[in-house]
């Protein structure tokens, strides 16, 4: 087996491309339907829930919609894709050929998360895993905790006579807000792209609530979810702005609130992650790669960066 850092898996004489566009016209293996890790070109394989998102998000018409738990042979290597808890659709992706198993995270979170199925750990011996917040400066506060924030939020909005806006990510964070924010009984305007994806949530059966498209009104009853890029353009008379991001803890004296409601898995629940799949060799990728390989190899895994040469010191089960 050989990994390289464009994402592209070698077994034998077969190939697997996770999350990157391919070079020679093999399927790729997209884990979920953020930007970051979507291509929409060449023959895509995603969870069916992702697929729909592309089609929806990226008029992606090129992608086979997979089931969570089946195995799909591609070229003799076997796929399986499980659920990351991370946004509707996202999965880590287990493969299994010539004796060797390889388990690739995408992003995970472990939380128990409000809108999409919540993650389910494989067992792997080679491991590829996402290191956005893989620093020990990310702990994130307990889910009670961050509850109350937006309650505070919401409740001094309105005594103030402004209206409550979060800003959060259209895809996977507003949604995980949508059904935090049924529980508060007020009325809940949208803008256009949360409102697109969360009615692709819905196809799925994830209920979020009652909530209507926001038309650029000067006033709106209640709350409104906007994602972070529209907060300049927005018409609304008297705003007030909460930023929902895990990377709030690194956000100290912004102007704008900060709640750190986070998609991702935090420092610890990193560390957990690998100790569940218990591998015998991690790669980490992307974030705070760096650290993360550092912190597991002082917790005796064999880790190493992905996008950097081996350590020749290390034996890696290449
Ligand atoms: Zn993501």
């Amino acid at each position: 087996m050989k990994v390289y850092p464009d994402g592209r898996v070698e077994f034998g004489s077969s190939a697997v491309i996770l999350d990157h566009a391919a070079k020679n016209g093999e399927p790729v293996i997209v884990s979920h339907a953020h930007a970051d890790h979507t291509v929409r070109k060449g023959q895509i394989l995603a969870s069916r829930e992702t697929k729909r998102l592309l089609e929806v998000r990226y008029n992606v018409n090129n992608c086979e919609g997979l089931s969570y738990g089946k195995p799909y042979n591609l070229d003799g290597v076997k796929i399986t894709l499980y659920p990351s808890g991370h946004i509707l659709g996202s999965a880590q992706v287990l493969i299994e050929g010539s004796g060797i198993s390889l388990l690739y995270s995408g992003d995970i979170k472990l939380r128990r998360p409000s809108s999409c199925a919540p993650i389910e750990i494989p067992h792997a011996e080679n491991l590829i895993v996402e290191a956005t917040f893989g620093t020990h400066l990310f702990q994130w506060p307990r889910f009670e905790r961050i509850l109350d924030q937006i309650d505070k939020f919401i409740r001094d909005s309105l005594h103030q006579d402004k209206t409550p806006v979060f800003l959060a990510y259209s895809l996977g964070k507003s949604q995980e807000l949508l059904s935090i924010l049924k529980d508060f009984r007020l009325p809940v305007s949208v803008s256009k792209t949360v409102f697109q994806m969360s009615k692709v949530y819905e196809e799925f059966g994830i209920d979020l609530g009652t909530y209507t498209l926001y038309e650029e009104e000067e006033v709106v009853p209640g709350i409104l979810v906007i994602p972070p890029q529209k907060a300049r353009y927005l018409k609304l008379a008297n705003p007030r702005f909460a930023m929902v991001s895990g990377w709030a803890l690194s956000r100290n004296g912004s102007r704008r609130t900060q709640i750190p409601l986070s998609d991702h898995a935090d420092f610890g629940e990193l560390l957990r992650y690998v100790d569940k799949v218990n591998p015998r060799h991690v790669w980490t990728t992307h974030g705070y790669s760096r650290e993360l390989a550092s912190a597991l190899r002082h917790r005796g895994y064999c880790a190493s960066v992905l996008e950097e040469p081996p350590d020749p010191d290390l034996s890696l089960p290449l």
